[in-house]
């Protein structure tokens, strides 16, 4: 049986004192939930006064990027060290709006991906397809091309300790969901190319999220279906009312 994974990506929203505040919110909301792995993800920025005020509560730290190099000269970038030392658990990578924004590849990816788990820290790996793409009928395509390129490499214990986001380009932020049938079809054949890549026991344990405009009013009808583990959620992650009725689904 897989655990529900929650996510909340806050992209570039949120001062440091905004953070606070939210999480401060939540923590109330959110402590009673035990069936649900809960994340909330702010800009590197807040992370110190973020792990302060999560201290003692249920829900974890995670950031939204990180170098794939442990130390360097890349200036800009933030090492998967300086991340532990603050108590950061997960790593969003891959996310479309990097794909996009900031030229990450699905090599790039994967090499995030290898040093993320070498440091001890849980990869939330996005993958979706365009809307071009969808209506070219590769959906699928697209999608398991992404998941066995960021998996590359990896032992079948540390691929089945991946999270999988599977977010559709076109639904995030957009307030257009997919159907649940149709991201729980997507996801079944990322599920099939893991088996695929590595084993059905991996297939079996890896959690795959779905993202793209998951909010109160969709959540239930979309963790209903069998193949999706959890959310990876944008716009509804930023109020602590919504973010906690989406835990709770
Ligand atoms: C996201 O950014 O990962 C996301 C799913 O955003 P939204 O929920 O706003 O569509």
């Amino acid at each position: 049986m897989r655990k529900p994974i929650i996510a909340g990506n806050w992209k570039m929203n949120k001062t440091a004192s905004e953070s606070k505040t939210l999480i401060e919110q939540l923590i109330p909301l959110l402590a009673d939930v035990t069936e649900v792995d809960v994340v909330v993800c702010p800009p590197f920025v807040n992370v110190e006064s973020a792990a302060a005020a999560l201290k003692g509560s249920n829900i974890a730290l995670g950031v939204q990027n990180m170098h794939y190099e442990q130390s360097g000269a890349y200036t800009g970038e933030i090492a998967p060290s300086m991340l532990v030392e603050l108590g950061v658990q997960y790593v969003i990578l891959g996310h479309s709006e990097r794909r996009q924004f900031f030229g990450e590849t699905d090599e790039g990816v994967n090499k995030k991906t290898r040093t993320a788990i070498e440091f001890g820290l849980k990869p939330i790996v996005c993958i979706g397809e365009t809307l071009e793409e969808r209506e070219a009928g590769i959906t699928n395509e697209v999608v398991c091309k992404q998941t066995k390129l960021a998996l590359l490499g990896l032992s079948e214990s540390e691929a089945a300790d991946v999270v999988l986001a599977y977010e559709p380009i076109w639904a995030i932020g957009t307030g257009v969901t997919a159907t649940a049938d149709d991201a729980n079809e997507t996801i079944a054949a990322i599920r099939a190319s893991v088996k695929e890549a590595f084993s059905g026991d991996v297939a079996a344990k890896i959690r795959i999220q779905y993202g793209g405009s998951m909010k109160p009013g969709n959540v239930s009808e979309l963790m209903a279906k069998p193949d999706i583990d959890g959310g990876l959620i944008g716009g509804a992650a930023l109020k602590a009312e919504d973010f906690s009725k989406v835990v709770k689904f």
